[in-house]
């Protein structure tokens, strides 16, 4: 934040700090009501807001699980994950290594492929 010159405000560091608390993939809304006890004044405005500023300096990753939904990711490390088409949850898919696939795209088009961002989805453990 200092780097960015950006006010460390203790709406950005909540919202931070939970995000690095969980892997659960939390939507906005869900951010919005676990901070609600502790942060009774903050909004879904500004937890909306704080989220813009932390995935534009690059220290929270936005997850678009389509139809205009996102959900948001405390790790920037370059991961796919899954989703639950059931109950909605997202997994991360670590340890597991997709540049094969950035070689294949590249073999395939004329792109240099800088990265990849996977989704797949499926029934979770609970779900099946
Ligand atoms: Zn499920
Ligand atoms: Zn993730």
């Amino acid at each position: 934040m200092k780097e960015k010159k950006l006010k460390l405000t203790p709406q950005r560091l909540a919202v931070y700090q939970y995000l690095k608390s969980t892997n659960e993939h939390p939507s906005a809304e869900t951010i919005y009501k676990a901070l609600q006890p502790n942060y009774p004044t903050m909004s879904l405005a500004t937890v909306y807001k704080t989220l813009k500023t932390l995935v534009e300096i690059g220290l929270v990753q936005e997850i678009n699980i389509g139809e205009g939904n996102f959900r948001y990711d405390g790790n920037c490390s370059e991961h796919g994950h899954i989703q639950c088409i059931n109950c909605g949850k997202v997994d991360d898919l670590c340890d597991m290594d997709f540049s094969p696939l950035n070689k294949m795209v590249e073999e395939n088009t004329n792109y240099k492929v800088k990265w990849n961002k996977l989704f797949f989805y499926g029934l979770c453990k609970d779900c099946q």
